[in-house]
């Protein structure tokens, strides 16, 4: 499942192709992923010049001239494909520049999405109305304010879209395993000492996974075309009854329906 970091290098990828392009065609091969795509997609992107990319939690954003965001989310399998040397059953979007390159947005179980937002009401925008500040962005202070008499745990507290954006699973495991808090720790009770700990590690678990994403078109590519997906490694993500770096075994839980992997030696 594509998580903040695959979105970040699609979208760094995505921009290598599309950053002051026009776009001279697009295609909706299908009337709808998770919901109906805009009907208006066609017209009002056909001609339009990308004058900028981004992503905001796990959205990515295609700023055009004409004052529209194309606002994509990748679901579970969704990921972009660059110059397909062909178009399959799930390419369900396709996006044709004015220099002849070709991208296809690519999602077999179609649990993503495509939405055509006016780029000044994108505060207002439902999907980003209620989230949290990037967690990139967001600092110790802000992060104890938030929490603050939170009696849940603070790893379902750190999934929480609405307190911290778009931080998934294996980051919010990782990241408590480098600042040592145990995941079941009522989020209000964690010290601001161990907060301080916690926000550089969010910051390091992200960026390590955005770069090891790749920093230039060929390395976000992968053979297949596919854009943003790379392996990773992880401390305790996935590692249940395998040794942690302090000799102690790593121990799966299930938290909110989702498991979550920790070392009771290290995390407290
Ligand atoms: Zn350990």
């Amino acid at each position: 499942m594509p998580e903040l970091p695959e979105v970040e290098t699609t979208v760094r990828g995505l921009a290598q192709v599309l950053q002051g392009r026009r776009i001279e065609r697009v295609e909706a091969r299908r009337p709808d992923l998770r919901r109906a795509l805009p009907v208006d997609l066609g017209q009002r992107l056909t001609g339009a010049r990308v004058v900028g990319l981004r992503r905001r939690a796990k959205y990515g954003l295609i700023d055009t001239d004409r004052g529209d965001t194309l606002v994509f989310h990748l679901g579970m399998s969704g990921h972009w494909r660059i110059d397909p040397a062909e178009i399959g059953k799930h390419d369900h979007f396709l996006v044709e520049t004015d220099d002849g390159r070709r991208l296809a947005l690519n999602d077999a179980r179609r649990f993503g999405s495509l939405d055509l937002v006016r780029t000044d009401e994108l505060g207002e925008w439902p999907p980003f109305m209620a989230l949290g500040p990037e967690p990139l962005d967001i600092t110790a202070e802000e992060l104890q304010h938030r929490l603050a008499g939170r009696s849940a745990a603070i790893k379902l507290l750190l999934l929480d879209q609405r307190i911290i954006a778009g931080l998934g699973n294996i980051y919010v495991c990782e990241a408590l395993y480098r600042a040592g808090i145990h995941p079941k720790r009522a989020g209000g009770s964690v010290s601001r000492k161990r907060l301080a700990r916690l926000v550089p590690a969010i910051h390091d678990v992200l960026a390590e996974a955005i770069a090891a994403g790749g920093s230039t078109l060929r390395d976000f590519v992968a053979p297949g075309g596919e854009l943003g997906y790379f392996s990773k490694t992880f401390a305790v993500y996935d590692r249940e009854g395998r040794s942690c770096a302090c000799g102690g075994t790593v121990r799966r839980i299930v938290q909110g329906g989702r498991s979550t992997f920790y070392c009771p030696s290290c995390q407290r």
